[in-house]
């Protein structure tokens, strides 16, 4: 991936799966959709189209119209897993997205043209076969200078004209097939069914084919590998290369339900400490994972999407309008196996389809990175105004001897002093 999609693509608020490939056997499957009724905090619904191994999603708050004169709003969301479609139940009150979810449609998608370019260019054009929702529909990314065109995730959905439009003024297809595709029950039934609660936990990784992953239980203490200064990137290929996210170190160890927060030496923090990063704690929980350990940094992410340790005390204590961020960015032990010797490319694959898996319904976010020129990254990462550009090799371990190497921006940014871009601990 160029370093021009990357920046492109980045958005520090919205970290999406890299695009995975589909499960074997799924190759010359059809592709299904999904549309998900959810009464979480305002009624939505979630519109999912499988595309490049994910459900690419949509949240659509009036839902899909049957009427080519009307647009529905389409805000994108993260991508889910597949495995997410068959969903219908309850998700926890205090988790992201808690409420109940009624699999309001179902079926398989046709695109028109080529699906990943025409998703890439905010354009995709695509023929429904559901139980409610048939024929030809487009999802338009908006593009305007408007108040709402400003949204990057903005796009609209829109009904093509067919054998399958209705006019909305005769009654919508939301009013009149309110029912569950899967079970005829409404959203009241279903949130009175206390048998089908969204435990994330359940779905575990295969941990145990991946090579190099060895055997072991859960270490009581480990010691993380600290972070090298250079004045300049490593040259040559084997390098992936992350921007440094302003903010304090911090790992999670997950044993069962409980999750213990540590600092950047591998200690937990005090109890103080950690019980103003509860809610990290809480939702590192979510993993579908036994037991864990999770390196990151935690920050509090602007509205304009840059990550700002100063916000950070505001938001662990819930003020501000910074979004508490854990960005995680490596993953050195996993469901009984210690991954310190597994490759730091293989680990991070791990991780992000580890993160994946809870998408937005947590403050995690997977610390994307790239390979290729250190150089072109470290001039380009620097534009933006990121502290520092990081370096660690691709087959690496995770031992205290590994290279990780940080290489600072020279000039501090523009109307930031240098004191601002210190690294902290997570010690207070
Ligand atoms: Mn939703």
């Amino acid at each position: 991936m160029g370093l021009a999609e990357y920046n492109r693509k980045r958005n520090f608020g919205i970290t999406r799966e890299p695009p995975g490939t589909p499960p074997a056997g799924r190759a010359r499957r059809q592709r299904m959709f999904v549309i998900q009724k959810h009464a979480a905090s305002r009624l939505h619904y979630d519109f999912r189209l499988e595309l490049e191994g994910v459900l690419k999603s949509w949240s659509v708050p009036k839902g899909p119209s049957l009427d080519p004169k009307v647009k529905r709003l389409a805000m994108q969301t993260e991508d889910h897993p597949v495995s997410y479609a068959d969903f219908e139940g309850i998700i926890p009150k205090g988790q992201y997205g808690g409420g109940t979810v009624l699999l309001w449609d179902r079926g398989t998608w046709e695109p028109q043209g080529d699906p990943h370019k025409e998703f890439a260019a905010g354009n995709l054009k695509f023929f429904l076969k559901g139980d409610k929702l048939h024929g030809g529909f487009a999802l338009i990314k908006l593009k305007g200078r408007g108040p709402r065109g400003g949204d990057e995730r903005a796009w609209l959905l829109i009904k093509e004209k067919d054998a399958e439009t209705r006019d909305e003024a005769r009654g919508s297809i939301t009013d009149q097939r309110p029912e569950s595709v899967t079970t005829g029950r409404t959203l009241d039934q279903i949130a009175a069914d206390r048998d089908h609660v969204w435990h994330s936990n359940r779905a575990q990784l295969e941990v145990a084919d991946v090579e190099g992953a060895k055997p072991a239980p859960l270490p009581a203490r480990l010691q993380p590998p600290a972070f090298t200064e250079r004045d300049a990137p490593p040259s040559g290929t084997g390098w992936l290369h992350e921007m440094e996210i302003a903010g304090e170190r911090l790992l999670a160890r997950v044993e069962g339900d409980a999750v213990t927060l540590l600092g950047a030496d591998g200690a937990p923090l005090s109890k103080a400490a950690a019980a103003r990063r509860k809610r990290v704690a809480a939702d590192v929980r979510l993993l579908p994972a036994q037991g864990a350990i999770v390196d990151g940094v935690l920050t509090a992410v602007r509205p304009d999407g840059h990550p700002d340790a100063d916000a950070l005390p505001g938001a662990l204590a819930g003020r501000g309008k910074a979004a508490l961020t854990y960005f995680v960015f490596d993953l050195p032990y996993l469901d009984g196996h210690d991954l310190r010797g597994v490759p730091l490319g293989q680990r991070k694959a791990l991780l992000a389809r580890l993160v994946g898996r809870v998408g937005e319904k947590t403050c995690l976010r997977l610390l994307d990175h790239i390979g290729g020129s250190g150089l072109d990254f470290h001039r380009e990462a620097c534009r933006l105004g990121i502290p520092a550009m990081i370096s660690r090799q691709e087959d690496g371990d995770y031992q205290p001897r590994a290279r990780w190497i940080r290489v600072p921006c020279g000039a501090p940014p523009a109307g930031k002093p240098a004191s601002k871009r210190k690294r902290v601990s997570a010690r207070a």
